[in-house]
């Protein structure tokens, strides 16, 4: 068996939290390939150390002075190195980078830095390889990050280890030059590295444990979600719910290996599995709940619309020609409604309007803003009759007027429109409906 584990910054904020995780490194010798991301906050109000060499370098750039921000950054690791009682020096690392962003490297560069100088206090702290992202990690000309290319030659370097750390967040361009992924991309990293040398399992080290079946702020003390598969997964994050960077799923999952979310702070806890497919049912009909505020709903009305062939695509094209995307369309015999982002279609309202008038003649069009959207998720949905049933009823008793309701073809999941007012109870009713009401 073989793993691959990555730590998020919260993990490996200072010396403590780096004793932590190399006792969980430690525990389990299968636990061969680390991943590590910048140092995050400490504590609350703290800094990241990606968004500090961020500001720095924006310095750098304004030829503004930049030194005392980046000899901050640089007393995070000295922090961490002592208090690890390392034999190591970073100096001649900082030095190079000092030089590098007078020589202004670029921000990208800036932002790796990060990670590298975290991943060489891993090695070093470990007694582990240490392998630069920037030589085993690619990117195209066009700045597309190049699987095909990675996995040949990542596959064949990290062959010759046994054990071996691989900073996140970044490779290289085909000039050499450093390309990070977005933000949080560490999490891609740990799953380019698991595919790369075909681990049995990618875990993923963070401090919660593991995906929440609703969100904490709205619910409290709610339950984790034991196992949830990739597509659950997307339904959730594309509604708002983060934990997992979303392009982090791909890699493994086109190898089969399950991505396991664990808690540095509670290594006892068995976090989130997440599998391509399972026979495991969920501990309740759903597996989660997700949403986001800040929808408008557009609703075209039109006399014997169900019978003009091109309807749809008119009205759709004068959202196209706009450049704003719809998330959902729900539609009757003489009614369509488009949902779309607020903050995306107010400025562009009345355009868009009047494109459906010239476009697609309607007979009245309305607008309603401050809608959310709440997806509830899960694949037991398809074999349990009555579920939106008593999704619906919940919601009525606690005086929630449905908006919209949207069922995907696969019945994976129903997305329901509300008010953004009546956000938080419907949450909390399809909660307590489903979760609560089973405990
Ligand atoms: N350090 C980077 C960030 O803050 C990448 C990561 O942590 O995954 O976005």
């Amino acid at each position: 068996m073989k793993k691959v584990v990555k730590f998020g910054g919260s993990s490996l904020a200072s010396a403590e939290q780096f004793r932590k995780v190399a006792e969980i490194i430690r525990a389990d010798e299968e636990r061969k390939f680390v991943v590590p991301s910048a140092p995050g906050k400490r504590f609350s109000g703290d800094s990241k150390v990606t968004d500090m060499l961020y500001e720095c370098y924006a310095l750098a750039e304004a030829d503004q002075d930049f030194e005392p921000k980046l000899e901050q950054i640089c007393d995070r690791y000295r922090e961490i190195i002592e208090g690890l009682g390392l034999d190591l020096s970073l100096e001649d690392e900082f030095e190079q980078i000092r030089k590098n962003f007078r020589d202004k490297a670029g921000s990208n560069y800036a932002a790796s830095r990060g990670e590298y100088l975290n991943g060489i206090i891993m090695a070093g702290y470990l007694g582990f390889a240490f392998v630069d992202a920037a030589q085993v990690i690619f990117f195209d000309e066009k700045g597309e990050f190049d699987a095909d290319k990675t996995n040949r030659v990542m596959s064949r370097r990290l062959a010759e280890y046994e054990t071996a750390v691989v900073p996140g967040f970044y490779g290289s361009l085909p000039d050499g030059s450093v390309k990070t992924f977005s933000r949080g991309g560490s999490d891609i990293t740990g799953s380019i590295v698991a595919k790369a040398v075909q681990a049995d399992v990618y875990e993923n080290w963070t401090d919660v444990s593991g995906f929440l079946i609703a969100d904490p702020r709205i619910i409290k003390n709610p339950e984790s979600i034991e196992t949830i598969t990739y597509r659950e997964l997307r339904e959730l994050a594309y509604m708002g719910a983060t934990v997992l960077h979303e392009d982090a799923i791909f890699p493994v999952r086109q190898q089969g290996i399950p991505i396991n979310i664990r808690n540095t702070n509670a290594p006892q806890d068995n976090g989130t599995w997440i599998v391509g497919s399972t026979c495991q049912k969920s501990r309740y009909v759903i597996t989660g709940i997700a949403g986001k505020k800040g929808f408008c709903s557009v609703n075209i009305e039109k006399d014997m619309m169900n019978s003009e062939i091109g309807f749809g695509r008119k009205v759709l094209q004068a959202f196209e020609e706009n450049g704003i995307s719809f998330e959902h369309m729900p539609s009757g015999i003489d009614t369509l409604t488009v949902f779309v982002h607020q903050d995306e279609f107010m400025p562009k309202e009345q355009k868009v309007v009047a494109g459906i008038h010239r476009l697609a003649n309607p007979d009245t069009i309305e607008i309603e803003s401050d809608l959310a959207l709440i997806a509830v998720v899960g694949r037991g949905m398809k074999s349990t009759r009555g579920t939106a049933g008593r999704i619906f009823s919940a919601l009525a008793h606690n005086n929630v007027n449905v908006k919209m309701i949207d069922q995907g073809s696969s019945e994976l999941n129903i997305i329901i429109g509300v008010t953004n007012n009546d956000f938080e109870t419907a949450i909390k009713a399809i909660y307590d409906i489903f979760v609560v009401s089973q405990l």
